[in-house]
């Protein structure tokens, strides 16, 4: 079976975002004295994450991405990932990590059925890295990143690496040539992502067509790659092949190329609150649905009716300010 919305879009994809803490404090993401954090009875268990996705199944659900926060703050991350890798239905199961604790984590995550893992990285300057995240240190994520490459090959693993870099402003064209440089000899894939309206307003993103005119100064023509989805993710990214670039170029543009006519997915928040599209502020208490004792039918039921109310796209560009997400930081909604 599959879910389609009003707009025929068809649904399959959920992210699911397992905590609203974080060890970084990124300037786009959230302010800098972090967000008000949810108390520990209204995080979703393992449990209750296993019987949304389980309920979603019989409507189509195919494809998992656990976020956050951090998601690798939350214990047992790994085990939740096994645990729902192995629901009958679900053909893939994605991470999305500042990076910053993986290193201690690898050896489980690959012993999960985990399909990719992306990791979040803005710039390889070292003193610019700490001020974008206000906490972070580049030696971190960089030597994570490298001993998971090495792992992946070690454990002969089929895990697509993503790493994904939303540029700032200040040397724009330092940090992309630096990022896309990781592609040059590694089957890694770089995705430039563009900033989205929320915190830290003044500053405007760097737009997908920037970037694809530098790089091919740098790395020669490019092509565009017919998507293989199970190949390059179940998500709203565009592929590109450099000439001189191992590694493929992906973008994530929202606002120059908006892609909400295509949107596959829908959200829950930590706290159990199903969000249809990202900009939207309309949530549904899908755990206090649970915590009353609904039944798994039931609630595939109710999933069913909700879709058909998922926005028909999203109004940034129309609502930019603190407002137009509710005043949600990106890290409470899991991006
Ligand atoms: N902490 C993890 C991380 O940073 O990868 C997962 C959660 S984070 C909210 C998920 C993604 O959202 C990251 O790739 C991050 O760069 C992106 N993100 C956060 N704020 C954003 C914004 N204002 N515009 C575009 N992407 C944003
Ligand atoms: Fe934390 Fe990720 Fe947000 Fe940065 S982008 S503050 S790492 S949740």
């Amino acid at each position: 079976m599959f879910m389609k919305d009003t707009y025929g879009r068809t649904i399959d994809y959920l992210r699911i975002s397992i905590t609203d803490k974080c060890n970084y404090r990124c300037v786009y993401c959230m302010p800098q004295e972090g967000v008000e954090l949810k108390r520990h009875e209204e995080i979703l268990t393992f449990e209750e994450i296993k019987f949304i996705c389980e309920a979603l199944v019989p409507l189509g659900l195919k494809h998992l991405r656990i976020t956050g926060g951090e998601p690798l703050v939350r214990k047992n991350a790994s085990f939740l990932i096994q645990t729902l890798k192995e629901i009958n239905g679900i053909e893939t199961i994605s991470l999305t990590t500042n990076g910053s604790l993986i290193e201690n984590h690898i050896e489980k995550l690959l012993e999960t059925s985990i399909d990719s893992i992306n990791i979040s990285l803005d710039t390889l300057d070292e003193q610019k890295f700490h001020k974008i995240t206000r906490t972070g240190n580049l030696k971190d994520v960089l030597s994570g990143i490298y001993i998971t490459l090495e792992q992946i090959k070690k454990k002969q693993k089929s895990t697509k690496i993503k790493l994904n870099c939303v540029l700032q402003q200040h040397n724009w064209k330092e940090d992309a040539r630096n990022i896309s440089s990781l592609a040059k000899n590694e089957d890694l894939y770089v995705r430039f992502i563009e900033r989205m309206p929320l915190e830290n307003m003044n500053e405007e993103g760097i737009f997908q067509e920037q970037v694809l005119e530098l790089l091919e100064k740098i790395y020669g023509s490019y092509q565009k790659i017919d998507i293989d989805k199970h190949i390059y993710g179940h998500g709203p990214g565009i592929y590109y092949q450099f000439k001189d670039l191992k590694g493929k170029i992906g973008f994530i543009s929202a606002l120059s190329h908006k892609f909400c006519d295509s949107c596959n997915r829908i959200r829950i928040t930590c706290d159990g609150q199903l969000r249809l599209c990202l900009q939207s502020s309309k949530t549904y208490d899908i755990r206090q649905l649970i915590r009353d004792g609904i039944s798994k039918n039931e609630l595939t039921d109710y999933f069913s009716e909700i879709i058909q109310e998922k926005p028909k796209e999203h109004i940034f560009q129309k609502n930019c300010g603190a407002g137009s997400i509710e005043a949600k930081s990106m890290s409470q909604i899991g991006g």
